[in-house]
């Protein structure tokens, strides 16, 4: 049952500076200039790869598919222009290490020109399992970062019986605005969306939640869902990370989701206003997810905005339309400045995840310079995942990082929170960001190395099995000589 009015703990957070003043109050740009050419990696999701169906050299139309999913959980993508595909290859990714991800390269021809969208008259009529394969079909993803299907959340929402739909508009990373200027522009859009993925999870209500350094989002959202007495909006402390989803549903519904569970078994799924917008835009006008709303922000930024680009712009682009200062630039980063990535260069793609670019200059990066630990355990209070960031980085300093996991190490969600109050300046996040990392590496390595095993087992098994019918048949043959041998010889000595 749904405690509205119950526990309402926060654990951990901080006030971050928020640097949100520098694009909040600007409208969406919509004038973005279409690039010449888009690079779309198959994979900008949680899940498998989605594997092309075009060839080089074909014509496409905006919207049209250019890679199917593949298995449960992955996501098609689809053409962001209309134009002709030129490549299909190995491209840069937008992460850290820039490693080649498998890329379809579409140079545009101007025109812009949309595949005709197939319509429905009313998205109610069409069942909750319809709604799902739509949804999945246009290629949506969680817009706030976490790019899982969202198809696959509906059909979880269905079949784990959700009562609760939370709308995550809480958007607590500094300088990203976003999700609030969506809110503010397109809010009757994203309560439409709400009631469709209510519909496509048979849930009854919805609860969106915002912070509340947004009043003018908030107010648009609450007018907008004033008709529906099923959707109401909230607005929640302006504390980083509040978009974490456990927070945020601690926070709203008094509800725990236990440690290695998922929020649907506890009856609650979230979903971030983008994704709302997203399923709005698939459903009532037949439109794959092609496009999204990036913020450019940080003091390198003469031009900081919220602009609408196609999916597959390449920084660079979004960099020019922005006026950014190479010369004053200390660092790029994807996403927000406490949980985003660090970009090695700008020759890198706009994807699904890409909420926000930020050039930041050096005085608003923290100095570098390390001091030792003074155990005033900031970190620990600060922390919502409850752990013990100290404690955690000294064992992995000393290479102990079975210790590190006993501590928590795999609940850490990386928010930075620990490393931005601490005193010392130590990079608390980033030690948990290589261990976790190295964690992983390890279990792979032993996972391949056990498969390994199971694969020379099997095949020594069969080879036995191979010698033992050998020599079954061998001997079988031996015995059949002899029979015949034996009978011969009778026959002879009966003549
Ligand atoms: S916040 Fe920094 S200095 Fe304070 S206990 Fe944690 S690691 Fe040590
Ligand atoms: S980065 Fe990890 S350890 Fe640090 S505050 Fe966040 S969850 Fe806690």
């Amino acid at each position: 049952m749904l405690n509205l009015f119950g526990s309402k703990r926060i654990r951990g957070g901080v006030h971050a500076e928020e640097h949100k003043s520098l694009t909040s109050a600007q409208a969406i740009a919509t004038d973005f200039p279409l690039p010449k050419r888009l690079y779309i990696p198959v994979q900008q999701h949680v899940g498998k790869p989605a594997e092309p169906v075009i060839k080089v050299g074909e014509q496409v139309l905006k919207g049209q598919l250019l890679a199917h999913s593949q298995g449960m959980v992955s996501a098609p993508v689809h053409a962001p222009s209309s134009g002709i595909i030129i490549d299909v290859n190995e491209y840069p990714a937008p992460h850290p290490s820039a490693l080649p991800i498998r890329t379809i390269v579409l140079e545009t021809d101007g025109n812009d020109k949309w595949l005709e969208p197939i319509l429905v008259a009313d998205p109610f009529t069409l069942s909750p399992e319809d709604i799902s394969l739509r949804v999945g079909a246009a290629g949506i993803v969680g817009m706030g970062g976490a790019t899982f299907p969202t198809a696959v959340k509906l059909n979880m929402g269905r079949e784990n019986k959700i009562h609760t739909l939370l709308i995550n508009g809480a958007e607590c990373e500094p300088y990203l605005t976003c999700d609030d200027r969506l809110m503010q522009e397109r809010a009757e859009q994203i309560i439409d969306g709400v009631r469709i993925m209510l519909h496509g999870m048979e849930a009854g209500d919805a609860i969106v939640a915002i912070e509340d350094n947004k009043p003018e989002a908030f107010t648009a959202m609450l007018t907008a869902a004033l008709p529906y007495p099923f959707i109401s909006v909230r607005q929640i402390p302006t504390r980083y990370p509040m978009g974490w989803d456990r927070q945020l549903i601690r926070y709203i519904t008094g509800l725990e989701v236990p440690v290695g569970s998922r929020s649907s078994e506890i009856g609650v799924t979230i979903h971030n206003v983008g994704t709302a917008y997203a399923v709005h835009k698939a459903i009532r006008h037949g439109q794959a997810l092609v496009s999204r709303i990036v913020t450019v922000s940080g003091g390198a930024v003469i031009k900081p905005v919220n602009v609408e680009v196609p999916l597959g712009t390449l920084i660079s682009d979004l960099f020019n339309f922005c006026h950014v200062r190479p010369d004053i630039t200390a660092r790029i980063i994807m996403g927000g400045p406490m949980m985003g990535d660090s970009l090695p260069h700008i020759n890198l793609p706009v994807v699904k995840a890409t909420s926000g670019i930020l050039a930041l200059t050096q005085s608003e990066l923290k100095s570098a310079d390390e001091q030792p630990c003074i155990r005033c355990a900031r970190c620990v209070s600060v922390c919502p995942a409850g752990l013990l960031p100290l404690d955690m980085a000294n064992n992995i300093r000393n290479n102990q990082l079975d210790a590190a996991v006993d501590l928590g190490l795999k609940d850490c969600i990386s928010c930075g929170t620990c490393s931005y109050v601490c005193p010392s300046n130590i990079p608390l996040v980033h030690y948990f960001k290589y261990a976790s990392g190295e964690v992983m590496a390890r279990q792979q390595a032993q996972h391949k190395s056990e498969q390994t095993k199971r694969l020379m087992d099997d095949r020594n098994a069969r080879m036995e099995r191979i010698a033992r019918q050998q020599q079954e048949e061998e001997a079988a043959r031996l015995a059949a000589k002899a029979e015949r041998e034996r009978k011969k010889a009778e026959q002879e000595e009966a003549a």
